[in-house]
């Protein structure tokens, strides 16, 4: 979608810094962190979140790449935490499907 910005981050057309790739996603570290390791991983095709229903699929291939993102950032271990905002009252401000990956400090339950 040609306005979206995370569609422009998968084109190239705005720069990112790339954490992992593969034919379905695209992870990149948030640009403004919320953790010490704070990584969004976005389906290549544009879904506008979830609630539009992406399907098993694109869920499969963003939670998969998101458990990949832990792996590589070595928190796997440790423990991390996997965020998706969907829709305007839980904090959803990208309209493009993208799950937070979150490590490296402790995290409160329940979230605010
Ligand atoms: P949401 O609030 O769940 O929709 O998450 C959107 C996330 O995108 C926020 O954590 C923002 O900090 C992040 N973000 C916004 N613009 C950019 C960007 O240009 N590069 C990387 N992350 C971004």
């Amino acid at each position: 979608m040609e306005s979206c910005l995370f569609c422009k981050i998968v084109s190239g057309e705005v720069p990112a810094r790339k954490v992992y790739e593969d034919d379905a996603v695209l992870a990149f570290h948030d640009i403004n962190p919320v953790a010490p390791f704070h990584v969004l991983v976005v389906p290549k095709v544009h879904v506008c979140g979830a609630a539009e229903g992406p399907g098993g699929e694109v869920w499969g291939a963003v939670m998969e790449g998101a458990v990949r993102v832990a792996e590589l950032l070595g928190v796997n271990r440790e423990g991390f935490r996997l965020v998706v905002n969907s829709g305007e009252q839980a904090g959803q401000t990208i309209p493009h499907l993208h799950v937070h990956v979150l490590a490296g400090r402790r995290f409160n339950w329940p979230p605010g």
